[in-house]
């Protein structure tokens, strides 16, 4: 299991779909097209990891 939790400020997110390609078992798109957590360890953290560096809009986290 993960040691830490990924969160996504939907306030932000342009639902580009990319955490859900980077991380396709953590991350998924609402039907607003806004990305959502899914499930925070379903993936490897580096694979998080990517999905956060590479949001063009910084919507994703590590949760405090
Ligand atoms: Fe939204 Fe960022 Fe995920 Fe793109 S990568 S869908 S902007 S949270």
């Amino acid at each position: 299991m993960n040691s830490r939790i990924p969160e996504v400020d939907q306030n932000l997110c342009v639902g580009c779909g990319f955490c859900a390609e980077a991380a396709p078992n953590t991350f998924a798109l609402d039907r607003e097209k806004l990305a959502l957590v899914l499930n925070p360890g379903g993936d490897p953290e580096e694979a998080v990891a990517r999905a956060i560096a590479e949001c063009p809009v910084a919507a994703i986290s590590w949760q405090e």
